[in-house]
């Protein structure tokens, strides 16, 4: 897309030329056509969810529903979905505090990467417990990374929650840490239900799922992977995907091992 800017050049009151300036604005139209999808794409996000509480609400109050079991069944709707609301409202304001860099109080931290990872499979213990899952982590010494600490444990709960989320029961999930002087090399291996070859590229975009249905039943938000894509790049790190169907799914992430190397 260009704009194109025409001015005249006068002399002595008559018209002696014109300068065409033609200035690329692609970027910055792909810019704003995000923007205006991003927001499309929340209002329809959050209006799912309000739109079923209301319905059981009005439901329950319009048919003077009293029988307890399916009024049991109604709240425990409710409640879930007013918890995908909070999640998905949570998820939304990390992402514009990553894409306004100053979001996370960003204090950088020498972290001990192994220990940080114990910390996150207790957190994740119950669902993977849930689902007979093995949390292991393959770590020969201890490996240090300057770090913002939530931003860590954001990243690295998203790919666990994830590995977890989308692996059958009685899977293992294996967390492998390595470095050298310069990058620390984390490796998340899922033997889960993999990634089709086509969608692989567009899983960090967000709001987007492989299976709908399948990420609104584990309670996704769509945005794990694009908040997780936000903290490696902002730290220069890159990330890479490999995954197979039906044999599981591996993120691998190279961050520098220091902010300022
Ligand atoms: P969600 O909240 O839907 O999990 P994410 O942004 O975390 O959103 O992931 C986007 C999509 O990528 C998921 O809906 C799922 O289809 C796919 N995905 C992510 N991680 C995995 C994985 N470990 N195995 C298989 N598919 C995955």
């Amino acid at each position: 897309v260009l704009r194109v800017y025409i001015n005249q050049i006068e002399e002595n009151n008559s018209i002696n030329g014109h300068i065409i300036i033609f200035e690329d604005i692609t970027l910055l139209k792909n810019l704003e056509k995000m923007r205006r999808d991003f927001v499309a794409n929340v209002s329809h996000e959050l209006k799912t969810p309000i739109t079923t509480i209301k319905g059981f609400i009005e439901t329950i109050q319009v048919n003077q529903i009293t029988d307890p079991q399916t009024l049991e069944r109604f709240y425990s709707i409710i409640y879930e979905e007013s918890d995908r609301l909070s999640r998905l409202v949570s998820d939304i304001l990390v992402l514009s505090q990553l894409e306004n860099k100053g979001g996370f109080d960003r204090k950088f931290e020498l972290l001990r990467t192994d220990t940080e990872i114990m910390q996150i499979f207790d957190i994740l213990k119950l669902s993977a417990e849930d689902k007979a899952m093995e949390l292991a982590l393959n770590c020969e010494k201890s490996i240090e990374l300057e770090f913002v600490a939530d931003e860590f444990r954001q990243m690295m709960i998203n790919l666990i929650d994830n590995a977890i989320k989308y692996s059958d029961p009685g899977q293992r999930v294996e967390v492998t840490l390595s470095a050298d002087d310069e990058a620390v090399v984390i490796q998340v291996r899922d033997h889960g239900y993999g990634i089709p070859e086509k969608d692989v590229d567009r899983i960090f975009e967000r709001f987007y799922r492989v299976d709908k249905s399948r990420s609104k039943e584990k309670g996704g938000t769509g945005l794990g992977l694009a908040i997780v894509k936000h903290i490696v790049h902002n730290n220069r790190g890159t990330i890479v995907v490999s995954s197979q169907v039906g044999e599981g799914t591996e993120f691998k992430i190279t961050l520098p091992k220091f902010k300022d190397q």
